[in-house]
């Protein structure tokens, strides 16, 4: 009477799907890799496997926010390359094909083998929980190429607090949703300062923005980040749970899971 149903049993048996969760924002500057990179780090901290694609392929900064170092690949079967891993996360980005300081020229065609490269021939864990993507701001040509490239995105929309800046988020927003994408939520980032000696919020960056986004794109205000000053010695960019903007970042990611629920 009890017996498990067949098609039950073959789900169960099935390998788990990674999850693709592409962070954008309207413009640059707003702290969408900072996001991305803090948002993977409090995933892994809630026992997820976690991996980052940079696709911000013309401002990577994936692996100066983990201060990554240089090194050469690792080889795996196959011809695929181990990605460099760094806070548990492994993560492939255009700043390690660089020569420092350079900058990247390539056209069209060669970033997108670029990007088919970072999807397939990078020896990801097969049982990744989730795959960060760091995509470039805006809704240029690179930006809708890659998101064209991911075939289930979520989407976070990452903005500023004040409200003129929100029209250029939103436009990102409606890009997500023209490729068919899911939105997942808005963030918005540097909310507030925390004042050291009260422990006061002043929102000096002006105050809105993050709700306005979230209504005009009809999702939820994910969470309001605050201002980090970095004082743990692991990062000068990835916050340490113990303090109040990792702690907001650990809300993020349980935001992030049950949204996926
Ligand atoms: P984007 O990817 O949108 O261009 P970044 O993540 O590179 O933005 O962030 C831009 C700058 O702002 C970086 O110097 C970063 O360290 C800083 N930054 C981002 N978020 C915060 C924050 N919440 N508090 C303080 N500085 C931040």
């Amino acid at each position: 009477q009890f017996e498990e149903l067949p098609h039950e049993k073959e789900e169960s048996d099935n390998q788990k799907k990674t999850v693709y969760i592409a962070v954008t924002s309207g413009k640059g500057g707003v702290g969408k890799s900072t996001v991305t990179a803090n948002l993977a780090v409090a995933l892994a901290r809630l026992g997820k496997k976690v991996g980052i694609i940079d696709a911000d392929i013309y401002g990577p900064s994936i692996p100066h926010i983990f201060e990554m170092k240089k090194e050469g690949f690792q080889m795996a079967e196959n011809n695929k390359i181990y990605p460099p891993v760094a806070f548990n996360i492994p993560v492939i980005s255009t700043e390690f094909f660089l020569e420092d300081d350079q900058p990247l020229m390539w056209r069209g065609p060669m970033l997108n083998r670029m990007l088919n490269h970072f999807f397939n021939d990078v020896a990801w864990d097969e049982n990744l929980d989730f795959m960060l993507i760091d995509l470039p701001p805006g809704t240029g040509d690179v930006a809708i190429d890659i998101q064209k490239l991911i075939p289930e995105a979520h989407v976070i929309v990452v903005t500023t607090p004040h409200p003129t800046a929100s029209h250029i988020a939103v436009k990102s927003g409606y890009m997500a949703k023209t490729l068919k994408h899911n939105i997942l939520g808005v963030v918005e980032n540097m909310s507030y300062y925390i004042n050291p000696v009260s422990g006061a919020h002043d929102a000096i960056f002006g105050s809105g923005g993050g709700d306005l986004v979230a209504s005009q794109l009809e999702v939820d205000l994910l969470a309001s980040l605050p201002i980090g000053q970095p004082q743990n010695e692991l990062s000068h960019s990835i916050f340490s749970p113990e303090e109040e903007i990792g702690i907001a970042y650990l809300g993020l990611a349980n935001k992030v899971l049950k949204a996926l629920k």
